[in-house]
């Protein structure tokens, strides 16, 4: 009989509890993801390895059919898959793995939404500042015909102030797949910070950080892989959608991806000084931002920041101390403490955290 029981990942036993067959106690299955290009959605495929690689370069480079991810045309449609960083994978267990990848063209150009190709160059310019990152991704969970989860099916729930951070079956829709990705985040050995109830009913949030570097957009893309998956296992979709369709008509809160962001100098003494000499540079860019701050040209965040609904018009650029209606706010802590992070509270839900992440850096620090 094969050991079962032998070393796995983290330490933990098998899970492979989708399956109800223990993982193979040698090979490995290997699960390659990357963007598409819509540049928010995902694409997986898996392969296997005879035993899982221990660093990174071991992986194979893979391809596949770039003309059905709406990322090549004609004939030449095969892309290439660059691993980039792996995490044990909670679904399959054992020594199976999850596989971030980078997309490349014929050429080995980086594709049009391989938007971590420049963020890594951002962030290797910047490493002895040491930048830290919390992403706080909100997202609401919808039935499979994409209404909302928990909404009566014929009209409207009652108003927002009963839903953030609450208890109850009558106001707390979906918790089950909140609980199973946070354990799937940990499993995969991801710096998941909490989550909580938002103030839309169906809407949820969890937060990835603090992250150093390239790491924070290559591990909030992995802790969507595990939401969108668990989320299939209990029949019910993610929408990272700032203002879905569904909730346009009505007072109800969207969706952010709130970027807080610290460097060596910010979180050492005196570190509110250099907070407020980086702002006004970031604040010159507000308008180049709001365009890469979502995937689609800034047209999805321009539904959410209104100015209303804890958010900043997307008119003016702002910072203020503990001011959630400003572009970014410096928590009240920092203040008190004259040390710690900001926040910058323009990203949309759907945003790609290297994008965001490159663009902040770049903004202050280059
Ligand atoms: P909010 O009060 O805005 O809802 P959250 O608690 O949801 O704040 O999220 C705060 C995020 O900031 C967390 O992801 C946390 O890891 C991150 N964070 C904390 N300290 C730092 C820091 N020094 N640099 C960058 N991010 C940080
Ligand atoms: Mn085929
Ligand atoms: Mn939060
Ligand atoms: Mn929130
Ligand atoms: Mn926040």
């Amino acid at each position: 009989m094969p050991n079962f029981e032998r070393e796995l990942p983290l330490g933990m036993a098998n899970f492979g509890v989708f399956l109800g067959i223990p993982p193979h106690p040698t090979k490995c299955q290997a699960t390659y993801i990357w963007i598409d290009g819509t540049g928010e959605h995902l694409r997986t495929k898996t392969r296997t390895l005879d035993r899982p690689p221990v660093k990174i370069s071991e992986y194979p480079i893979w391809n596949y059919d770039g003309s059905s991810t709406g990322q090549a045309k004609g004939r030449s449609s095969d892309l290439y898959l660059k691993p980039v960083a792996h995490y044990p994978d909670p679904f399959l267990g054992g020594w199976s793995r999850l596989v971030l990848c980078e997309t490349y063209d014929p050429e080995m150009k980086p594709t049009a939404t391989n938007h971590r190709y420049t963020c890594k160059q951002i962030m290797d310019r910047v490493a002895a500042e040491r930048p830290w990152f919390g992403m706080e991704q909100e997202y609401l969970l919808l039935d499979r015909d994409h209404y909302p989860l928990g909404w009566p099916k014929h009209g409207f729930p009652q108003p927002q102030g009963k839903y953030y951070c609450s208890v109850g079956s009558d106001r707390a829709f979906g918790r089950e797949v909140v609980e199973a990705h946070y354990r799937a985040c940990l499993y995969a050995g991801l710096t998941i910070a909490g989550t909580n109830a938002e103030v839309t009913p169906g809407q949820w949030e969890f937060q990835i950080g603090p992250v150093e570097g390239i790491a924070m957009g290559d591990q909030l893309w992995i802790a969507r892989y595990l939401l969108h998956r668990v989320a299939e296992s209990f029949g019910v979709v993610v929408s990272l959608d700032p203002k879905p369709n569904t909730t346009m008509t009505g007072e109800w809160n969207g969706a952010g991806c709130h970027t807080n962001v610290s460097t060596l100098k910010t979180r050492s003494p005196g570190g509110l000084e250099e907070i407020k000499r980086l702002l006004p540079k970031l604040g010159r860019f507000h308008q180049d931002h709001l365009r890469l701050y979502d995937p689609n040209g800034g047209r999805d965040n321009q539904k959410r920041l209104s100015g209303k609904f804890e958010t900043s018009s997307a008119n003016e650029y702002s910072f203020g101390i503990a001011d959630r209606g400003a572009s970014v706010r410096i928590p009240r802590q920092v203040a008190d403490e004259g040390m710690g992070y900001f926040e910058d509270r323009r990203p949309s839900s759907n945003c790609d955290p290297y994008m965001v992440t490159g663009c902040i850096i770049a903004g202050t620090l280059l």
